[in-house]
């Protein structure tokens, strides 16, 4: 494989490399509702040469170059912006990088079609909806979109706090995430006689208080926070019978996440029961731990060292944010994954309405998802 001459192609597409990417920036759209933005990739593929499958999950893409052979390595793009409000007015803005990731993705395959004809059996792209819902991954994979798939690569742009433009890392290691919601229920009553009734609205002040009192080790990167607390809307007059606590705890992995809402469990539970209220989870939402393949991990980390040198690879990084993406290998337990990190230092950072990246980062992206794919079905993945 000649290298040079696919960095060659990559420096010539720089610059249509960031018109797609404007492109893209210029059609924001909500969690699957990405229909002119799915309709802009497919027909891009398409003319590439991609056999294309449109509207998987509802606006998602999956395309190959032809009949495919063991091991099939794909790469992962998200497509979704973010809500937000401006100036009083609710609106999509591509704030989490997604048009990135969806240009880096798309470019990566159409420079392997042109340049590397012995990885084109092996590759497949996945461009999927919702990643900021929780529920495109998911989603993809139950319509089988990696099914077929031995080896999953994803990516997502990096501020320079955490990873700066010239560096990237093949292990970006979300936290897994639960949030839980509980309804505390206690007895209605006048309130000029508070003593024949329960007030929820004690028995939810009391259980957010014994919440915050659970202090996890600092060294195992958790948070444990009270996100949401709700007690009567009725008359001022009444003892308020319902409430609702909303708790969300992040940790590195699943073990120390599910640890902690024993905690915070036992501590709503007794804070609540205290006060003579009663209470039962009405829902738990659990976004899965960063888990990935140290075989994958390795070959991606070598992509990396070809594309920005020995100074440009970070071994690993822990981020306090989740992803979707997990989603794919608890679905398919035998999926092997890794997930790059790339700077681009991101101003004012993720989810921020104003978020901006060095343009600069695209390139090298493509570059590191090109060179992935091939030390991947260099190796046998
Ligand atoms: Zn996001
Ligand atoms: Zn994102």
């Amino acid at each position: 494989m000649d290298e040079s001459k696919i960095f060659e192609e990559i420096r010539k597409c720089e610059n249509e490399i960031v018109e797609t990417y404007r492109t893209l920036h210029s059609t924001p759209e909500g969690p699957f509702e990405e229909r002119k933005t799915s309709a802009y990739i497919a027909g891009r593929l398409g003319a590439a040469g991609f056999r294309v499958e449109s509207g998987v999950a509802e606006t998602g893409v999956v395309a190959t170059l032809g009949r495919l052979t063991q091991p099939v390595v794909a790469l992962r793009a998200d497509m979704d912006a973010m809500e937000h409000e401006v100036d009083g007015k609710k609106t999509f803005i591509h704030s989490c990088g997604h048009d990135a990731h969806s240009t880096m993705v798309l470019w990566a395959g159409e420079i392997l079609s042109r340049c590397c004809p012995q990885a084109e059996e092996h590759l497949k792209l996945i461009f999927q909806p919702g990643e900021e819902t929780g529920l495109g991954a998911r989603r993809m994979a139950e319509a089988g979109a990696v099914d077929d798939v031995a080896v999953l690569v994803g990516i997502h742009l990096r501020p320079a706090t955490e990873c700066p433009f010239g560096k990237a890392t093949p292990s970006l290691q979300h936290s897994a995430s639960l949030t839980v919601r509980y309804r505390v229920t206690g007895k209605a009553a006048h309130s000029g006689r508070p003593h024949l009734g329960v007030n929820a609205a004690d028995a939810v002040a009391a259980s957010a208080l014994a919440v915050n009192g659970i202090k996890p080790d600092p060294l195992l990167c958790a948070t444990v926070n009270v996100v949401g607390l709700q007690a009567g809307a009725g008359p001022a007059g009444t003892i308020p019978e319902s409430g609702a606590i909303v708790v969300n705890v992040r940790a590195e992995n699943d073990d120390v996440a599910f640890e902690l809402l024993k905690k915070v469990d036992g501590a709503v539970l007794h804070a609540a029961s205290a006060n003579g209220a009663q209470v039962e989870t009405v829902s738990v939402k659990h976004t899965p731990g960063a888990v990935y393949d140290p075989g994958t991990v390795a070959a991606v980390k070598r992509a990396i060292l070809k594309v920005l040198g020995e100074p440009g690879v970070i071994d690993r990084i822990m981020t306090p944010g989740s992803e979707d993406f997990h989603f794919y290998s608890q679905c398919r337990p035998q999926l092997k994954t890794a997930y790059i990190g790339l700077g681009a230092d991101l101003t004012p950072g993720l989810h921020d309405p104003r978020c901006t990246l060095n343009l600069k980062a695209l390139a090298l992206g493509v570059a590191v998802l090109v060179l992935s794919v091939i030390e991947l079905t260099n190796q046998g993945a």
